[in-house]
């Protein structure tokens, strides 16, 4: 058994928190917010004094937040992780936030000793609660080795993608795929129905096909092909339209700092945008669907 500190329990954050408790470890959780910090207790977590307390016992610190604004104001500050975290203290954070700030605080926590680990997630609320996450982590391989048991924790798919922010690197190159695949396949099925050819028999031939992907067959902008995807449920979020818009975000920052040429991730960057400023943020970031069939 390990003592945990677990930094943002929020709809990932608490069900992630809750796998290490079932995992048999002392989870001491902190949020800004009451009713994340009930729901940990109430999962068999135990509430932390404050951050720098439970930063200051523990073996690992967890962290799941926001943005790379909390991860940097966290970890950097003088009443921060990287300050208060024990020698031979293991950091990982899970959060989705840019390459540059993972990297930067990455180097700041090896600067005092301290192994860190950018373990970015997909897989969702769903996968956080059943303990099936994917982690793309990002680290030295000696700190990946010393994460991993944790992440199996919390998650089935655990990959080694390289050094220091390469676990963000590649959550967003995924995700830049994701959207710009979901705005092509929308787009085929709009056009489809404008020719005249039934959304069943497009996907039929497309899933067997060269158009194939997982925005296709997993996760089916329009109702009836697949009936586990949003579109049967009016679009209710599983990946809001807002978060799609975040990682998009993140990927045209990277590929400017890198100098990587990336037109499509920026038109998928403008159209999530325009969905998103039509009162659709909160909405599947399948429903642009209906944005680019013009309902
Ligand atoms: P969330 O907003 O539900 O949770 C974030 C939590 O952090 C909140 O409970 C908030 O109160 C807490 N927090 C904020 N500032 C804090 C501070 N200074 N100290 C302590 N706690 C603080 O967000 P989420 O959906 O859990 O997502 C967390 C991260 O995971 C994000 O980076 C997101 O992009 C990423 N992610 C989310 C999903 C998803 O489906 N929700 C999927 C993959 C990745």
């Amino acid at each position: 058994m390990s003592t945990i500190a677990f930094i943002g329990l929020g709809n990932m954050g608490g069900p992630m928190a809750a796998n290490l408790v079932k995992a048999g470890h002392r989870v001491l959780g902190a949020d800004v917010t009451e009713a994340a910090m009930e729901r940990h207790v109430a999962a068999g977590g135990q509430r932390a004094a404050s951050l720098v307390a439970a930063v200051a016992e523990a073996d690992v610190v967890v962290t799941m937040l926001p943005s790379g604004r909390e991860v940097n104001a966290l970890y950097l500050g003088e009443a921060g992780i990287i300050a208060h975290a024990r020698a031979g203290a293991l950091l990982i954070d899970s959060s989705t936030i840019d390459v540059d700030t993972a990297r930067a605080v990455c180097k700041a926590a090896s600067g005092k000793g301290l192994a860190m680990l950018d373990a970015p997630v997909s897989g969702g609320v769903g996968g956080a609660t059943g303990g099936t996450l994917t982690f793309m982590c990002g680290g030295e391989d000696e700190t990946f080795a010393r994460a991993k048991p944790f992440l199996e924790a919390m998650g089935k798919t655990i990959v080694h993608a390289g050094g220091p922010g390469n676990g963000q690197a590649a959550k967003i190159c995924n995700n830049m795929i994701l959207g710009i695949t979901m705005i092509a396949t929308s787009e085929a099925f709009v056009l489809a129905e404008k020719l005249g050819l039934d959304a069943q028999k497009l996907f039929d031939i497309a899933s067997k096909s060269s158009g194939q992907s997982w925005s296709l067959t997993t996760y089916c902008p329009v109702p009836g092909p697949v009936p586990t995807s949003p579109a049967n449920r009016d679009y209710q979020a599983g990946f809001t339209a807002a978060m799609m818009l975040k990682d998009l975000k993140l990927a045209q920052d990277a590929a400017r700092s890198a100098g990587a040429v990336t037109p499509l991730g920026a038109g998928a960057t403008a159209l999530y945008g325009l969905y998103a400023a039509q009162g659709e943020a909160g909405t599947d970031f399948s429903g642009i669907v209906n944005f680019l069939r013009g309902t």
